[in-house]
């Protein structure tokens, strides 16, 4: 197993008591891992999305981490889940953005809102690997606010009619099915969510966005829907409760965003280590300037600051699938909020003094350290902005009537 792997595994030991399945799924998470960096990389060099890493997830048999056994999953805890986020920001962002789309927003989603039907049409399959998923909730004119959305559906006969379009939806070319949301052109206050079949007339994926600053393995898209038909018995949650499908699945979204962070933090630490002790400069192991040092202390604190709001999170996640205590359902919006906040902003400075320890050769994407650096940006953005983020942290603080947003 990855040495830092086993390492803070060993951390979390000391206030979490693993059962010997879930080390098992641990190690499954490590070879998948150890195969994915492989294939992550040519894709990340000839800047394209990584088609393979879906097959090889699927290899491992983890794209159900986290969905229950009845349905094929691993039926793991947050507290794994985020331990695999861990080791899978390692590899790269990239891979881990595609699993958290398919996983963390579009499955459980299903899981938590479907019906028994809609768990064996699409739950089963996205946990086998015999289809990938997709979450679309942003709009071009609805982002931070995503209330302000306007694509609409209108009941005809049996089915609903969707018009509209969808930004920055990861997985939006590759899926095969997603989770649309839409508002009602009868009742314009109610908005559902919809799983929709990717390959029905009407669905439209407009582009491929290729002209990113990074996270070129993973697959992001603009798409439209132009009298698109959906049976009614897809309808995920209930009709005009599409928002709370929605804040559910990005409550695990962050906390899925802040566990990957956490691991890119760790594989800055390890990748600018290795670094500094080997690169000689004046006469000396670079490590051996202060200044340089000053670079790895920050970045190893910066891996504390990252994981313990993330662990502490996943065990609160553990008490509130235990108890489904509804208070815990606000704590743990501010702990997702925070973690989040906190992890994303470790992993891009820490890429930062990553890339200045490796020098000229950290300025480039061949460098892991050059990879994370174009990639960590966007956890400043997606699944919510670093703003919203401090918003939603002092509202929690001060109370609702304090909300800014
Ligand atoms: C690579 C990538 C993948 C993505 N994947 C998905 C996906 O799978 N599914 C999906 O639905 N979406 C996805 N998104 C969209 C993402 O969630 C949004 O980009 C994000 O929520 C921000 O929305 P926006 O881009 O419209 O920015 P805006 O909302 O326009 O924000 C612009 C700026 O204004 C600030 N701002 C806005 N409101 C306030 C306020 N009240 N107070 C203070 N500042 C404010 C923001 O913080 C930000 O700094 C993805 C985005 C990217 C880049």
């Amino acid at each position: 197993m990855e040495k830092s792997f086993s390492e803070s595994i060993e951390t979390v030991k000391t206030i979490y008591d693993f059962s010997k399945e879930e080390l098992q799924i641990l190690e499954k998470i490590d070879a998948a891992s150890e195969e994915l960096v492989v294939s992550e990389f040519d894709h990340y060099l000839k800047r394209e999305v990584n088609e393979d890493a879906p097959k090889i997830a699927k290899k491992h048999g983890i794209l159900g981490l986290t969905v229950d056994k009845k349905y094929g999953g691993l039926g793991a805890n947050p507290m794994i889940s985020v331990l695999a986020g861990e080791r899978f920001g390692q590899v790269g962002l990239g891979f881990s953005t595609f699993f958290g789309a398919n996983l963390g927003l579009a499955q459980m989603a299903i899981q938590m809102w479907g019906s028994d039907d809609q768990k064996e049409r699409y739950l089963r399959r996205a946990t086998a690997g015999d289809i990938i998923m997709a979450f679309g909730l942003t709009e071009p004119e609805a982002g931070s606010d995503p209330m302000s959305l306007k694509t609409q559906y209108e009941k005809k006969g049996n089915n609903f009619v969707i018009n509209g379009s969808k930004y920055f939806i990861s997985n939006g070319s590759i899926a095969n099915a997603m989770i649309v949301f839409a508002r009602s052109k009868e009742t314009p206050t109610e908005i559902s969510a919809f799983l929709v079949d990717t390959n029905k007339n009407g669905f439209n994926v407009d582009m491929r966005l290729k002209e990113k600053i990074g996270l070129f393995t993973s697959d992001t898209a603009m798409l439209s829907f132009k009298d698109l038909e959906v049976p009614e018995e897809n309808v995920l949650g209930t009709l005009g409760g599409g928002m709370y499908v929605a804040y559910s699945s990005i409550l695990n979204g962050r906390l899925g965003v802040a566990s990957a962070c956490t691991g890119v933090v760790q594989d800055c630490l390890n990748q600018a280590s290795a670094r500094a002790r080997e690169r000689i400069q004046f006469g000396k192991e670079i490590g051996k300037h202060q200044l340089i040092q000053e670079h790895i202390a920050e970045i190893a604190q910066n891996f504390e600051k990252a994981r313990w709001p993330t662990y502490i999170t996943a065990l609160r996640a553990i008490e509130y699938n235990k108890t489904q205590n509804s208070d815990l359902v606000r704590e743990l919006s501010h702990r997702s909020a925070m973690a989040k906040k906190i992890a994303s902003r470790a992993a891009w400075e820490s890429a930062d003094r990553a890339v200045q320890v490796f020098g000229g050769f950290g300025y480039s994407l061949l460098s892991p350290v050059g990879r994370h650096y174009c990639d960590s940006r966007v956890t400043r953005i997606y699944e919510g902005t670093d703003e919203i983020m401090e918003l939603k942290i002092a509202q929690h603080i001060l109370g609702k009537e304090f909300r800014a947003f």
